[in-house]
């Protein structure tokens, strides 16, 4: 794994995976932009999440609601009121801190100095104006989370697929939070993606469920090539707990700053759909909530045993997206000493994660036969449907095998003169990780890269 964070801004920034935002005008802070390779590996693990998340399961829908919404949404869901961090000021240096690592000692990140303010709440939130008037009541704000666009569709998705408990919703998205401190890479920034599942359950039904979902989720960690030596499990207690949650574990990744927060897994008890429901005081909530003046809608399911309509409870797993991408590049990032004593460095993702799939190579740059034999290649296995093929005319393979051993392609085929010359038309198939070569001929070729990526 990468031992330093440098190590991986500088192959984000060299081979095209990741940007700082707005760099041209001396960066924007808490923002990074995705180049050519990071958006597929982006794409990728979010594919991943989905696929384990709906396809591969029959009890969960998905969802994507607008980011922007009525601003009803962010006073019930309790954001209004308590999506805050505190902040501190230093008068020594003058500059601002997040401090909820400053309980016992409060000293300034910056400069060290213990001339500091008392935490104050800060608002994460981004304010924002809605329409050409500009007055107190044309605001909302950009979501903090994902989240409520699930919960205010939760009656729209139950009646338009007839879903009885227990079932989930799934949603990736952008979300916004004005963070105090963005900081080490894309781990806090201020616009970031979730992918975040709400899963419904019956009252009484929901401890077991947060324990199956905190399981099921560290295993889909393995499968993305994170090392088990590397999660940790933080159960999160008192004042940690956010105020919707009954119970909370983090999920831990041993980032190059060390074992911080990868994945929340809440049990978000019946606090959210009765926070939004109508008629709140039929349900006999569990949770506490604010009085809700505003909702036209139930937000109840049918307990067909009871016979009589209930507010579930929900359990959410919340992923990062960016902090799943940063973890599974410090995972796979390898530095390795060779036979003849130089280095390379091997990006050793997962094959269903690698921004390239394959990059066919043709041995002469010069040599049309050959370059029309690679062209045919990369066409026939695009066509396969696994990611981005690429066809690539350097003329130097050897020079072409370290980029993608340092980007992560999996495998390299190399066209030569026995491609266009030999019965078979056989091509060199050169493996990331062992640098093993073989030879495959060309008509079993897609059934060869088909077997390696679909297991
Ligand atoms: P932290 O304590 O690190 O601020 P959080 O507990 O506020 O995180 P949640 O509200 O549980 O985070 O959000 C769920 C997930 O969303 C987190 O586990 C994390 O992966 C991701 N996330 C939250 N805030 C950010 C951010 N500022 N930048 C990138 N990802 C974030």
């Amino acid at each position: 794994p990468a031992k330093t964070m440098d190590e991986l801004v500088s192959l984000c920034k060299r081979r095209g995976f990741i940007f700082q935002g707005s760099e041209i005008y001396g960066g924007m802070q808490g923002a990074y932009d995705y180049g050519p390779l990071g958006i597929e590996l982006k794409n990728n693990l979010k594919n991943a999440w989905w696929r384990a998340m709906v396809y591969d399961r029959d009890d969960v829908e998905g969802l994507d609601a607008a980011i922007i919404q009525n601003k009803h949404v962010y006073k019930y869901s309790g954001h209004e009121d308590t999506f805050t961090d505190p902040m501190v000021d230093c008068h020594e240096c003058k500059s601002r801190m997040r401090a909820d690592h400053m309980k016992d000692i409060k000293k300034c990140d910056n400069c060290g100095s213990d001339n500091v303010t008392e935490p104050r709440d800060f608002n994460l939130m981004f304010k924002t104006n809605v329409g050409p008037m500009v007055n107190e009541e044309s605001y909302t704000y950009l979501r903090p989370e994902t989240a409520q666009g699930i919960f205010t569709n939760f009656k729209n998705v139950v009646d338009s697929t007839s879903r009885a408990l227990p079932f989930g919703i799934a949603q990736i998205g952008k979300s916004f939070r004005n963070e105090i401190t963005p900081r080490n890479f894309i781990f806090r920034v201020r616009e970031f993606e979730q992918m975040e599942l709400e899963f419904f359950c019956k009252p009484g039904e929901d401890e077991q469920w947060h324990d199956t979902w905190v399981k099921l989720r560290k295993q889909w960690w393995l499968d993305q090539g994170l090392a088990e030596e590397n999660i940790e499990f933080e159960y999160v207690t008192g004042d940690d707990l956010a105020h919707y949650s009954k119970a909370t574990v983090d999920i831990l990744y041993k980032f190059p700053h060390g074992f911080e927060e990868l994945e929340g897994v809440a049990n978000r008890t019946d606090y959210d759909l009765g926070s939004h429901t109508k008629a709140q005081e039929e349900f006999g909530l569990s949770a506490k909530v604010k009085k809700n003046e505003h909702s036209t809608t139930k937000l109840a399911v049918r307990d067909l045993e009871e016979n009589k309509q209930i507010v579930p409870f929900c359990i959410e797993p919340s992923a990062g997206l960016d902090r799943g991408v940063l973890a599974v590049m410090t995972e796979a990032y390898t530095e390795e000493e060779l036979e003849n004593g130089s280095t390379r460095t091997v990006l050793k993702l997962k094959p269903h994660l690698a921004p390239i799939k394959v990059a066919v190579l043709p041995l002469k740059k010069n040599k049309p036969e050959i370059v029309e034999a690679a062209k045919a290649i990369k066409n026939r296995l695009q066509k396969l449907g696994l990611g981005r093929i690429l066809y690539e005319n350097t003329g130097n393979v050897g020079k072409g095998y370290r980029r993608h051993d340092e980007v992560g392609t999996p495998i390299c085929i190399t066209v030569d003169f026995d491609t266009i010359e030999q019965e078979g038309a056989p091509v060199t198939i050169r493996h990331r990780d062992t640098m093993q070569q073989e030879v495959v001929n060309t008509a079993d070729l897609p059934s060869f890269i088909l077997n390696y990526f679909v297991n």
